[in-house]
């Protein structure tokens, strides 16, 4: 299904996010007010125009309540950001996403109606620190505070292992739900499956527990 996006802010961060949009087949708008901006963006979405989005007669001459999500990639400009949210809402648009460049900000634009506030420098920052801490980490989607689920590469000493050898559930309090060798997935693994050299386990849990078994490097010795 398609779904219409507009992306206002065509820096960085809001063309990086346009562009994957684009290329995943949506249909995309990119709006900024700087015109250099508008006309680099052209080949990376479906339609790109010049526009402020604190001026509310130019956000309804583009019809944006008929879109279904707006994204707000403005940081610097922290009052045009805010407006902007405000007005789209305003306007009726069922999705504004916004990003913030502070805590204060994101407080702000959930305030002002905002669905999701998004902080990437903030998130970015957490997502390097863990990678630094546990390099066997290569990936983590937060459910809660206290649980999440983790890509880990399997240690060394654990290849030739089945998982019910590596019993991660009793050892660790973790249920696998994937494996990811090379470029396959194998979800639902059986018991008897072995690990190979460089394989991926996709695995759930407690992040105390997590973090124990992402860091143990002699688990099988
Ligand atoms: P990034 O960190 O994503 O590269 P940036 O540092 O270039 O962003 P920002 O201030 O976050 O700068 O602005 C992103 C874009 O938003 C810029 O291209 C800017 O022209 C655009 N922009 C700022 N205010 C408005 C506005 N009121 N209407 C439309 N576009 C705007």
């Amino acid at each position: 299904m398609v779904t219409t996006y507009a992306i206002i802010g065509l820096g960085r961060f809001g063309l990086s996010l346009a562009s994957k949009l684009f290329e995943a087949g949506q249909e995309v708008l990119g709006v900024d007010m700087n015109e250099e901006r508008v006309e680099d963006a052209h080949p990376y979405v479906t339609h790109a125009l010049i526009a402020d989005s604190t001026d509310a007669e130019a956000l309804k001459s583009i019809a944006i309540r008929n879109i279904d999500t707006v994204i707000v990639a403005i940081g610097n400009d922290i009052q045009a950001s805010i407006l902007t949210v405000l007005l789209l809402k305003e306007l009726g648009v069922r999705k504004v996403i916004a990003k913030a460049v502070n805590k204060l900000h994101g407080q702000v634009l959930y305030k002002v109606g905002a669905d999701w506030v998004i902080h990437p420098e903030r998130d970015m920052g957490i997502r390097v620190a863990h990678q630094l801490l546990s390099p066997n980490v290569l990936n983590f989607i937060e459910l809660s505070k206290d649980y999440s689920v983790e890509e880990i590469k399997i240690p060394d000493n654990m290849t030739k292992k089945s998982l019910r050898e590596i019993d991660l559930r009793a050892r660790f309090n973790l249920s696998v739900i994937a494996i990811r060798r090379n470029h396959d997935i194998n979800i639902s693994p059986s018991p008897d499956e072995t690990m190979d050299k460089g394989d991926v386990l996709v695995v759930i849990g407690k992040n105390k527990d997590l973090e124990r078994f992402a860091n143990v490097d002699s688990l099988m010795k």
